[in-house]
């Protein structure tokens, strides 16, 4: 029987892979929903070729265009957030791939959980803020998540085996970024050019920049908590600069199990779609000649401080990581603005993450309000470093 698949953000870098590895395997997906924000052009282009059974565009002005182009598909055509959330219930759905970016993707995901459907979890910022509440929903709905994120997937790999062997830690590779090896002083003049040129990997803008400013290792980081139950000591990062080895475990025994391969995002996204199988493919195959070295070196966290802002986060517990990551989506959308330095994004997290009133035991409102909150005040910073 095909596999239904949601794919949430499909307009997006994962979300144009993802469409690319179903396209591959016609006689196993069955694509059913495809979603953007406001990127109607594409989401037309993409729903006349691929054939979904429903399209949603959240932009409720798009709508109109989208219809018009799509009745004579007979595709469904919805607008707006409600739908984006009521979407993914449809019964003919078996996994919701969430490749969009940001806080927007925790409503869709807990409703799609709710409706017991399989999670393929590319939007990493829903478990940062709310990872406590999405887990615990997962476990009582006996929904399945499965990691998109290359480092986690290559974690979720390597546990393949090995589920019931307790992990002593691991080790979430980097590859540091455009900045890697750069000072303090050097940072303060970087440009949005210079930060949206990846070394590695072509990506969203977002989450380009958070590579940039190692927020992205540090939402990785509280990510990998929630995925694997670990405690933040149990995880620990290695800048790796090539991205050949994707993450790394380390059992009770001291033996430890890597997962390898080219730097690809269709593998882990086919990945999250088809396990526990492998389907074949014809991706390029790694050549140990092309690389007769892989170098690791230590992350400078004192010159990148989100990433030590992240762990101080889960030190906090309750919603500090909705803080934390509220404050980010704001200072990251103001430096791609060119509204603060790339020195500020951390800066503002930092206050913001300290300042606003921390929920423990949080229930969904909280996150809410958190969001909003945090959003608020990082945003009067944005202002404040204008002046
Ligand atoms: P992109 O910015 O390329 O795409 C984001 C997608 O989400 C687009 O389809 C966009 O629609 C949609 N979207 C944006 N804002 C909203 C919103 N408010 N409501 C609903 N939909 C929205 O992001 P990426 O594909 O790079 O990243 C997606 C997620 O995957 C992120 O969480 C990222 O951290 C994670 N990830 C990405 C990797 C990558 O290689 N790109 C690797 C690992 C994880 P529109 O086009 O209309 O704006």
């Amino acid at each position: 029987m095909k596999k239904g698949i949601a794919i949430l953000g499909s307009t997006g870098s994962i979300g144009t892979q993802a469409l690319e590895v179903i396209e591959n395997y016609p006689d196993k997906f069955d694509l059913q929903v495809i979603t953007a924000n406001r990127n109607a052009d594409l989401l037309i282009e993409q729903a006349i070729k691929h054939q979904p059974n429903t399209v949603v565009i959240v932009d409720e002005s798009k709508f109109e265009q989208v219809k018009s182009a799509l009745w004579e598909h007979e595709i469904h055509v919805y607008a707006g957030e409600d739908a984006l959330a009521q979407v993914v219930e449809g019964n003919e759905i078996h996994t919701v791939l969430t490749a969009l970016v940001g806080y927007a993707g925790l409503k869709p995901t807990l409703r799609a959980i709710e409706a017991k459907k399989t999670i393929a979890l590319a939007n990493k910022e829903t478990l940062v803020v709310a990872g406590e509440l999405v887990t615990k929903m997962a476990r009582e709905n006996g929904v399945n998540i499965y990691p998109v994120d290359s480092e986690h997937s290559a974690i979720f790999q390597c546990l393949v085996g090995d589920f019931e062997n307790k992990i002593e830690k691991i080790y979430l590779t980097a590859s540091g970024g455009p900045f890697r090896g750069y000072t303090k002083d050097q940072l303060a003049a970087v440009t949005k050019a210079q930060a949206l040129k990846h070394p590695n990997w072509e990506m969203g803008a977002k989450i380009t920049i958070d590579s940039a400013s190692l927020m992205n290792k540090g939402l990785e980081v509280i990510e990998a908590k929630w995925l694997f139950n670990l405690r933040p000591d149990q995880i620990d990062t290695i800048v790796h600069p090539q991205s050949i080895v994707h993450s790394l475990v380390q059992f009770e025994d001291g033996s430890m199990k890597a997962q390898m391969g080219l730097p690809d995002m269709k593998l882990p996204i086919q990945y999250a779609l088809t396990y526990p199988e492998r389907f074949k493919t014809d991706f390029p195959r790694f050549n140990f000649m092309d690389y007769p070295q892989l170098t690791f070196e230590k992350a400078d966290a004192d010159t990148f401080k989100n990433l030590n802002l992240a762990y101080k986060a889960m030190e906090m517990e309750g919603t500090a990581a909705c803080a934390l990551n509220a404050a980010n989506e704001v200072s990251v959308q103001a430096f791609l603005e060119e509204k603060i330095s790339f020195l500020a994004i951390a800066d503002i997290n930092e206050a913001v993450l300290m300042q606003t009133p921390n929920s423990l035991s949080p229930v969904y409102e909280d996150y809410v309000n958190t969001d909003k909150l945090a959003r608020e005040k990082a945003w009067e910073m944005v202002k404040n470093f204008n002046k």
